[in-house]
Parts: structure tokens; C-alpha cells; sequence
């Protein structure tokens, strides 16, 4: 361990006295925008249940929550069946520029999903005045960017079966991650499993009850495809202020836009405010579109207009045009390359993958990212249908 990482956990030591009677840390293992993760080892797993879950209780006793015997602390773990002893743990460090909503949110999602296959566990959470720290068990896992070369199809199968048997669960729940991406799901290729984790972003369905969104409408389809044709006759001209209808009184948007480029669904881009538990899946067909064109990261524009000209040279002006409009919004270019049609994803995963032909089984995971990068959120494959898609229920070899 180097002297930097040394002195960091050296700190966190200092924050949390004591901690060094239950934990021996070992590393830092990830360093984000919100958290610093360590790997630990639980010198009292032998002792203690560390499957026992005392959050709820972690506020009235927060400062030497994790040092409790077990007497003093809530049985969950009978709830939910079996789970294993953690020798390891990852503790992940919350920084205080994090809100405490934010960070409450995080541990009650969590609680929430406790029992869920591969979710990450919280074995439990700590705090010092702002300093809050969540128990984890530690998962080992590969480092995705050197994996995803390597992966097969059949790889790809067992890592997006367990990924989204972990969505069903959370969708199931009503809970939205936001945040689907590669290094916020270990996955472990001995195990053919992972585990998703970082509730960092998620929220319940409906959090936000702005007012709802045209894509809520039942009859948005139809007024969809007439504003987009509507603003394909009229095209906006002038500047940008010519852009947009006259006598518009909307006040200007506001919607969750959290996420992380390149991963965030087209109704985010596009301010929806009625957003579903589908903005994870079409970040889970954008980890499969990685697979199949072995490109990472796929899609990597800096700012949302730049993503949404990355979506529209793909499926083209129309289908972009008539996806805006869904959700009461004008999508224009003037960028001479973008076409109106757009290409096949067959095409583009054999020109981003450098292949002449696909594979059988190749084709069907092809068909099942067109199910799950569908622009129109309601005719994006769930969770649950992804799970009985051809790719997994009659796999080709
Ligand atoms: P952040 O909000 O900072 O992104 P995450 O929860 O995503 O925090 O954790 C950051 C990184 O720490 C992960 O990408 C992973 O590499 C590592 N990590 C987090 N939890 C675990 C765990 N339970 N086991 C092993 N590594 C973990
Ligand atoms: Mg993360």
C-alpha cells in the first residue's frame, strides 16, 4: 500500500476511534465524486454475526454502533434467509458534501433491498457527526475495462442474467438506480455473478412529483408523431429564439438528470419528468452495446446535447424527432452527417466490433439491446421480460 493510501486510511482512523478494534483495513479500493471505498478485514467475524443489520437503530447509537454486541442489536438477517459471514468488508466512506437526505437515502434503499439477489448487502452504517461510513461485504470482482475484451457470448450471458436478476429485484421494489453502469456492478467471472451496487443516485418511483410529463398521456403516441411531423414541415429558422413555439407558457424544466454520460436514457436527456424504472435498462443495453461492439466507453460526449447527437447518428432525425416529442420537446440538427433513417444495430455492432458476420447467438443478443435501447421507454424491455428474452431462455451454441 502506498504512503498517499496509507495516510488516508491513517485518517479515517483518527475520524472513527475504535474502529481499529473491528476492522484492519487493507486498502483503498475505489475513490468517486461521493465516497471513498476501503477493503477491510472484520477481525471480529468469527465472533460476530456480521450479517446482522442494525440500521435503524445506527442513529441512537451511532458512535459505537459498530463496536455493539449483538445482543444490542436487531435481527434482520431471520427475515430474508441466509446470508453469509463477511470476513472481508468493503466500507465505504460518504462525504459529507453529500447531504444527509442523500446519504439517508442511500442506506434506506439499501435496507430496503437487504435479501436480494446480487444486491450488495449493508451489513450495517456508522456515524460520527457528519462522517458516515456504510459495511459492505467485500465482493471480488474484475476491473471491466480490461474484461470486457475478453468476454465471450457466453460471458455476456452470465454477466447480464445476474445483472438484471438484480434489477428485477430493485424495479420490483420501485426503486430507480439511475446509475447503471460497469463499475457500479462487480461482477466476478469465477461466479458467473454479481453484484450491483452505489445507491448513491437511486430514488422510489415517483419521487419527484412534478407535474407529469406528455409521455404519461394516453394519447402521446398520436400527439407525438403529429408535433414531430408538425415541426419537421416548420422547422425552427433564425436564431435560437425562432426555435421554439410562440405563446409558450411551460415554465422551463426541471427533471432528475442524475446519472453518469454516456449511460443516461433518452427521456432523461430530454427532461422527462415522469421517469421509470426502463432509464435502467437502456443503460443495461448500453453495457451490452459495449460487449457486442468491444468498444468502452460506447458513447462519451461530455454534455447532454452532445449525447443526444451521439443517439441521433444512430437511430437518425426521425425517430429522434418523434422521441422528443414524447415528452413535449423539439429535437433539431443541422449537422449534415446525421441522417433521417439511422442504421440497423446489426450494422453497428459489426462495424463497432470490426466483423463481417455475426453469430447465431450474437444475432439474438443483438435483438435483445434493440429491445432494451429503445427509445420509447414503454416499448423498452423490463427487467423481468429482458430475463425470458431469446438470448437467455434458448440460448444457441
Ligand atoms: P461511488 O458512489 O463513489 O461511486 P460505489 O459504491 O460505486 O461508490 O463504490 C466505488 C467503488 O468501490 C466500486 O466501483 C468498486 O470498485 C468498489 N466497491 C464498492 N463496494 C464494493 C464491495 N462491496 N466489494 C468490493 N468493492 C467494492
Ligand atoms: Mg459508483
Amino acid at each position: 500500500v502506498d504512503e498517499s493510501v496509507r495516510e488516508d486510511m491513517n485518517k479515517l482512523e483518527d475520524t472513527f476511534p475504535g474502529i481499529s478494534d473491528r476492522f484492519r483495513l487493507v486498502n483503498r479500493i475505489g475513490e468517486g465524486t461521493f465516497s471513498t471505498v476501503y477493503k477491510a478485514e472484520d477481525l471480529l467475524y468469527d465472533h460476530y454475526d456480521n450479517d446482522w443489520d442494525i440500521f435503524g437503530q445506527a442513529q441512537a447509537q451511532e458512535q459505537e454502533a459498530w463496536a455493539s454486541p449483538p445482543s444490542k442489536r436487531r435481527r434482520v438477517a431471520g427475515a430474508h434467509g441466509r446470508q453469509r459471514k463477511a470476513r472481508y468488508v468493503a466500507l465505504k466512506k460518504i462525504y459529507v458534501t453529500s447531504s444527509p437526505i442523500r446519504i439517508q437515502n442511500e442506506l434506506e434503499l439499501l435496507h430496503d433491498l437487504r435479501g436480494c439477489r446480487s444486491v450488495c448487502p449493508l451489513i450495517t452504517a456508522f456515524r460520527i457527526q457528519d462522517q458516515v461510513v456504510a459495511v459492505l461485504p467485500y465482493f471480488p470482482h474484475t476491473d471491466f475495462r480490461i474484461q470486457y475484451r475478453t468476454f465471450m457470448v457466453a460471458d455476456m450471458r452470465h454477466y447480464l442474467r445476474s445483472l438484471l436478476t438484480a434489477l428485477h429485484s430493485v424495479h420490483e421494489h420501485d426503486i430507480l438506480h439511475r446509475d447503471i453502469k460497469p463499475t457500479n456492478f462487480l461482477y466476478n467471472p469465477d461466479l458467473k455473478e454479481g453484484v450491483l451496487v452505489d445507491f448513491g443516485l437511486a430514488e422510489r418511483h415517483g419521487a419527484e412529483y412534478a407535474s407529469p410529463c406528455l409521455c404519461t398521456h394516453q394519447s402521446y403516441v398520436r400527439r407525438s408523431r403529429i408535433l414531430s411531423s408538425y415541426y419537421s414541415k416548420n422547422p425552427p429558422s433564425g436564431g435560437l429564439s425562432g426555435g421554439y413555439p410562440k405563446n409558450d407558457s411551460r415554465s422551463s424544466r426541471r427533471a432528475n438528470r442524475a446519472g453518469t454520460r454516456g449511460f443516461r436514457a433518452p427521456e432523461v436527456l430530454f427532461k422527462c419528468t415522469s421517469q421509470t424504472t426502463k432509464i435502467d435498462m437502456w443503460s443495461v443495453g448500453v453495457i451490452l452495446l459495449t460487449l457486442l461492439g468491444r468498444r468502452f466507453p460506447f458513447f462519451n460526449s461530455a454534455d447532454d446535447i452532445d449525447a443526444m447527437i451521439e443517439m441521433a447518428s444512430i437511430f437518425g432525425t426521425r425517430r429522434m424527432k418523434t422521441a422528443a416529442a414524447m415528452h413535449g420537446q423539439i429535437f433539431e440538427t443541422n449537422i449534415p452527417t446525421i441522417g433521417e433513417k439511422g442504421y440497423s444495430w446489426e450494422k453497428l455492432v459489426k462495424w463497432s466490433s470490426c466483423v463481417e458476420d455475426l453469430t447465431e447467438s450474437e444475432q439474438q443478443a443483438t435483438r435483445l439491446l434493440a429491445g432494451l435501447m429503445e427509445l420509447d421507454p414503454t416499448k423498452r424491455l423490463s427487467a423481468e421480460e429482458a430475463l425470458q428474452h431469446e438470448f437467455f431462455t434458448s440460448p444457441v451454441h
